[in-house]
């Protein structure tokens, strides 16, 4: 089957994050089998109880505790909500040589391209272990993907991550980590502000503190990114309950993407410092950070065998990307990785997104020289 036909069966299959991936799991292992692999599932079951399956399909080898996988396509199963009126969001449609449809491009595009790719090549002729790896829950916090590099099943040694790159390799990420800040206050009326501490001011201290740290860590540079350095943002803001009323509670949230050079809590060790020293101005202040994220980057090196190999078969120089992959998972389980696929981010996560016919075939040839040249 051509990627195109593939796309058209995976899109039908309804796999949104908060639904069981069981259906779309179910559809792949069969097509999996059919093409000589063996798989196997390493479920869990989210917090809401409902049953989410990484599946991975393995060929060239069998599973056992030393598994060692030469090349491993990683693509996750699941995709982020749909407009209920955007009536292509199941029906892959094509026009103007773009196919329309939830997960087209972010990630069934690359799915698609990857289990067409291993079918014209075929198995018989592997001589190094191949996998395909189909993740659960990427679009919620890569949970399936950590979930693996926890368990580590396997090790593997190339990892190709199936991300909307337009066909860009991308060799390095930043990470992606989050806390949640509730500073603490004391009510009273306003008028007489001597009775009270203002929760509102205390967290407008900590916050100008953190436009600095902003300011310090552009000090920290890595050249292969744009930006070059950590960022960071107060995205959310909510304190106080009246106009007259000294705040008694403000929380807001504070997000940073870390270069991969750099541990993913740096900026929580400035922050907490930030923190102490309020508290020695003022040894009332009282806040909590929650910090429910710490995603690290990853980097590969550019002289990688499999960036030398996939900057060939693109005819593109490797890049770097500044949103969150699975990237770092797959470190963990031992491999260098690269992130490519086709289409485009910014049409991911739209309605009305897309993927160009003409990337989907270009990325399953793509796909067919690095499972030649790596397995075969
Ligand atoms: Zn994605």
């Amino acid at each position: 089957m051509n990627p195109q036909q593939i796309l058209a069966e995976l899109v039908k299959i309804d796999s949104v994050s908060s639904r069981s991936n069981a259906e779309i799991v179910d559809y792949l292992t069969r097509r999996c089998e059919a093409m000589g692999f063996k798989t196997q599932r390493f479920s869990y079951r989210d917090e809401r109880d409902v049953e989410k399956i990484n599946l991975v399909a393995l060929a060239g080898a069998e599973f056992s505790k030393d598994l060692n996988i030469e090349l491993a396509l990683v693509g996750h199963t699941d995709t982020v909500p749909y407009d209920p009126n955007w009536t292509e969001a199941t029906n892959l449609t094509e026009r103007d040589g773009k196919l329309y449809g939830r997960g087209s491009c972010d990630t069934k595009g690359f799915i698609s391209a990857a289990l067409s790719a291993v079918e014209t090549t075929g198995l018989k002729n592997l001589k190094k272990p191949l996998a395909l790896i189909f993740t659960a829950d990427e679009e919620i916090g890569l949970r399936g993907a950590k979930y693996l590099a926890e368990l580590k099943p396997f090790r593997v040694r190339y990892s190709i991550v199936g991300e909307p790159t337009s066909l860009q390799p991308i060799r390095a990420g930043k990470g992606y980590s989050l806390a949640e800040v509730i500073v603490k206050g004391r009510e009273a009326h306003s008028a007489y502000p001597a009775l009270g501490a203002s929760a509102v001011f205390r967290a407008a201290r900590l916050i100008n503190q953190l436009e600095k740290i902003a300011e310090q860590l552009k000090a920290d540079r890595h050249r292969a990114f744009d930006p070059a350095f950590t960022t960071l943002n107060v995205g959310v803001i909510h304190g106080g309950s009246a106009k007259n009323v000294l705040a008694g509670e403000c929380r807001f949230t504070l997000e940073w993407r870390p270069i991969p050079t750099q541990p993913s809590d740096h900026v929580l060790h400035l922050f907490n410092a930030a923190i102490e020293e309020e508290q020695r101005r003022d040894p009332d202040f009282a806040c909590e950070v929650d910090a429910s994220r710490a995603d690290s980057g990853f980097e590969t090196a550019p002289d990688s065998r499999l960036i030398k190999l996939l900057e060939k078969a693109t005819g593109r120089e490797s890049g770097t990307v500044a949103f969150g992959t699975e990237g770092a998972q797959m470190r963990a389980l031992g491999s260098e990785p690269v992130v490519i696929g086709p289409g485009d981010i910014r049409e991911a996560h739209r309605t009305g997104e897309f993927v160009p016919v003409r990337e989907l075939a270009a990325c399953t040839e793509i796909l067919q020289q690095a499972v030649r040249e790596l397995c075969v």
